[in-house]
């Protein structure tokens, strides 16, 4: 394990913050209620006649394109290939850009972090075969919605089937048993298994961009080296989690199913937060089993994991209250 000396240096929580640019859908373009400072670094938010300021460990501009975010995004992609567990979040309101970061679309110039992690760990892997390394490479991919877990790449006949998570009496870690997993050798490989995930997921909804606005979707990627003459062998995990749109649902306003999952999505994103907070302030009790997402990815989260935050803000004037409540749960993390 030879990278990442500075991460440990500073913990294991870094926090990058991504602007969208304006969309036709916004309307007429008016002034963006963010700025992005040129030193990378930090941005502001208007409000009223305010500026709020925040500083991150990355501050992307709506110019940004998906290669750039890539490159900063490489050295966690680098340390699950290193035998690391590694945790990448996309979180912000619907509509500002979690999955176009972290899918992307197409396989060109906008494909995102999915694709291009795969693209990377192949491309390593290739070179360490030179040096003795053998690899294997497996992804599954799941959603959490009303705190129950699914299955993305279930077979027809177990489609929508509640899925287990199960503590594993080793290592303290956890396992969801009947989880399909499924082997990787080519980057063609995931838009298939992106395909087979978009279908279940209207199976269960007519809506399907609606549902996926509010459930987790976390895809995994199970690395393991295994260096035969060294006697060594790596086995490094990289979770990539689109989460639900963090926007507060009102509780006047909704009823019956909506009630329901946004009491779900409050639930498991202040449990989130809460955990975030808990490792930050070093409590030494740290609540994982308040959600299901938590439970699930405690490992990446806790002692030797990685994880980065990407928090995604929408530039208009009407997001502003929204992209203030992100902002601040971003500065919490960090
Ligand atoms: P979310 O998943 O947070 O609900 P999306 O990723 O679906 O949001 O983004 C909403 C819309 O904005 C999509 O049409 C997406 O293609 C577009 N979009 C988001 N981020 C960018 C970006 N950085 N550059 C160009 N288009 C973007
Ligand atoms: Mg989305």
């Amino acid at each position: 394990k030879l990278h990442n000396t500075i991460q440990e240096l500073r913990g294991n929580v870094r926090v990058f913050a991504r602007t969208r640019p304006f969309l036709p859908s916004d309307g007429p373009c008016t002034e963006s209620a963010i700025v992005c400072d040129v030193d990378g670094v930090s941005m502001r938010l208007k409000k009223e006649k305010e500026e709020v300021a925040f500083t991150f460990d990355r501050v992307f501009s709506p110019v940004t394109g998906q290669d750039k975010v890539f490159d900063e995004v490489a050295e966690f992609v680098q340390s699950a290939i290193d035998g690391y567990q590694v945790c990448l979040f996309s979180y912000g309101q619907t509509g500002s850009g979690k999955t176009h970061t972290m899918q992307g679309s197409g396989n060109g110039h906008m494909r995102g972090i999915i694709p291009r992690s795969i693209e990377k760990i192949i491309d390593e892997c290739a070179k360490n075969r030179e040096a003795g390394w053998r690899y294997s490479l497996q992804a599954s991919f799941l959603e959490i919605y009303n705190e129950v877990v699914r299955d993305l790449l279930a077979k027809k006949e177990d489609a929508g089937k509640p899925l287990a998570i199960k503590m594993l009496e080793k290592h303290g870690g956890v396992t969801v048993p009947d989880l399909t997993t499924v082997t990787i050798n080519a980057v063609r490989d995931v838009e298939g298994l992106m395909d087979r995930a978009s279908r279940l997921r209207s199976v269960a909804s007519t809506d399907m961009n609606e549902q996926s606005s509010r459930s987790h979707s976390v895809f995994t990627l199970y690395l393991k080296g295994v260096h035969d003459e060294q006697g060594v062998v790596l086995e490094g995990r990289l979770n990539l989690v689109d989460l639900a749109g963090s926007e507060r649902i009102s509780r006047s306003g909704a009823t019956g199913e909506r009630l329901k999952e946004a009491q779900a999505i409050n639930k498991s994103l202040s449990a989130l937060t809460d955990v975030f907070n808990a490792i930050a302030l070093k409590h030494s009790h740290v609540p994982f089993r308040n959600s299901k997402l938590t439970y699930l990815l405690q490992s990446c989260l806790s002692g030797d994991g990685k994880t980065l935050m990407m928090v995604n803000l929408s530039p208009t004037i009407e997001s502003t209250g929204e992209s203030l409540c992100s902002l601040r749960f971003a500065h919490s993390v960090n």
